[in-house]
């Protein structure tokens, strides 16, 4: 609790765990930075013309944890602006997963064929500088309307085939719970829907947002799942774990998903250490993320080896549930695509060879005579659309396939042949 006495203003304990007093009292200037981090006139100036293109907030709980005298401070380099945002990498895009492109309604996203992703907030307690959604967050100009949730919601009931609604924004949780409940209370209410996800980074930035007012009401609306944010072991406190413990002990599966960051995190130690503390405030580390190509975080990015990399020394190393997967949300809305290290070196009809984390190579004998037991009185599959109507390599390895190949769009032999073609035709 060192920390608090950095905050001159508290009077009262009950100020520093209230968490609409942690959003009011957010660090929003440059010239607020002071008590925080040293920084010269010059880097005060620059921070201030990143300020200026991606706002900044930092709430006093967060930049508590900031070591004042290390320029590369884990948590530092997560909230403090720096002028590199400024810099447009080649790779740079404006809206790299494509959100906007797939969706049908402002606000939605429907890429997966049986869930979608619903923004319900455009602003969160603190901004994070590698934030991917860095073209909307905190922008006054592009707030959530109820009317668009209105709409969203209205696409979701039309569609039966999703099951899963993942409420991200921003951060929802710093939504008011009365309004934060009509969201959920409306989605729940829609039959096909399962499964409400919630992706917020408070237990992590604010972790005092986490109240058992919040948890009630969550409660009555299962099954929630929550996906935090956590992306250095520096970032688990006293506050931090009691806020996990609530939502575990109100039976909310925890998952987390980690940004692999230049400089924070890209080391498979701080991985393996940061995997252990969430497993043990029952947090399942769900993926690894490789750093998106959104604008002006090109200096957060690592290459994507150093993502295998890490996955090298987690894999058998360490429990197989304290693993995350490792992805990278492919560019252009390709989704999450895994990338692992290789671990299957050959197969024959009779043979698989596999090496382990040790590097013993090993052979797994296939069984002889298998054929798929398919049987005729099961009928799990036969309503399914991933028979009747499959998606990529289905198209191929269904049992009802036909297709032989897949063929990519503007394939240059296919052009080739069509024009050929087409001038025998007009001959
Ligand atoms: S909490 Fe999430 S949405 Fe908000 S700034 Fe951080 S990464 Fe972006």
């Amino acid at each position: 609790m060192k920390q608090k006495l950095l905050f001159a203003n508290i009077t009262e304990e009950s100020n520093w765990s209230d968490w609409r007093w942690q959003l009011r009292n957010r660090i929003m200037s440059s010239d607020e930075l002071d008590q925080y981090a040293n920084l010269s006139v010059y880097e005060k100036a620059s921070i201030q013309k990143a300020i200026d293109v991606f706002p900044m907030a930092i709430t006093p709980y967060y930049a508590s944890l900031i070591n004042k005298d290390d320029s590369t401070c884990p948590i530092r380099m997560q909230c403090i602006p720096n002028p590199k945002e400024l810099i447009k990498g080649s790779g740079d895009m404006d809206d790299p997963l494509h959100e906007d492109g797939d969706s049908p309604c402002p606000g939605l996203t429907h890429r997966y064929p049986d869930r979608v992703l619903l923004l319900v907030t455009n602003e969160c307690s603190m901004y994070c500088r590698h934030c991917t959604r860095k073209r909307k967050v905190g922008d006054n100009e592009k707030v959530s309307k109820d009317s668009d949730i209105i709409k969203a919601i209205e696409y979701i009931k039309a569609h039966p085939d999703i099951r899963d609604v993942l409420l991200s924004g921003g951060d929802p949780f710093v939504l008011s719970t009365n309004r934060l409940e009509q969201i959920i209370r409306r989605v729940r209410e829609i039959p096909h829907v399962q499964v409400i996800r919630i992706g917020t980074r408070t237990p992590v930035v604010m972790p005092q947002r986490i109240t058992d007012h919040l948890v009630k009401m969550l409660k009555k609306y299962h099954p929630i799942w929550i996906n935090t944010h956590f992306n250095h072991p520096r970032e688990f406190t006293e506050e931090s774990a009691r806020a996990l413990a609530k939502l575990a002990d109100a039976g909310i599966p925890l998952g987390n998903q980690t940004v692999l960051l230049k400089g924070i995190n890209d080391c498979a130690f701080i991985i393996k250490k940061l995997a252990h503390l969430l497993v043990s405030n029952r947090v399942r580390p769900y993926y690894l993320y490789q750093c998106d190509l959104s604008r002006g975080i090109e200096h957060f990015r690592t290459p994507v080896s150093k993502g295998v990399e890490i996955m090298e020394a987690l894999i058998g190393h360490t429990s197989g549930f304290a693993v995350p997967t490792f992805v990278v949300d492919a560019p252009g809305g390709g989704g999450k695509i895994p990338v692992l290290p290789n671990y299957q070196l050959s197969s024959t009809s009779t043979k698989t060879v596999l090496r382990n984390y040790e590097g013993v190579i090993c052979i797994y004998e296939e069984p002889a005579n298998y054929n798929s037991s398919c049987s005729s009185t099961c009928n799990v599959c036969k309503g399914s659309s991933a028979l009747h109507d499959p998606i990529g390599l289905q198209k191929l390895i269904n049992p009802n396939a036909k297709m032989v190949s897949l063929i990519p769009e503007g394939n240059r032999r296919k052009k080739r042949l069509k024009i050929y073609k087409d001038i025998l035709h007009d001959n």
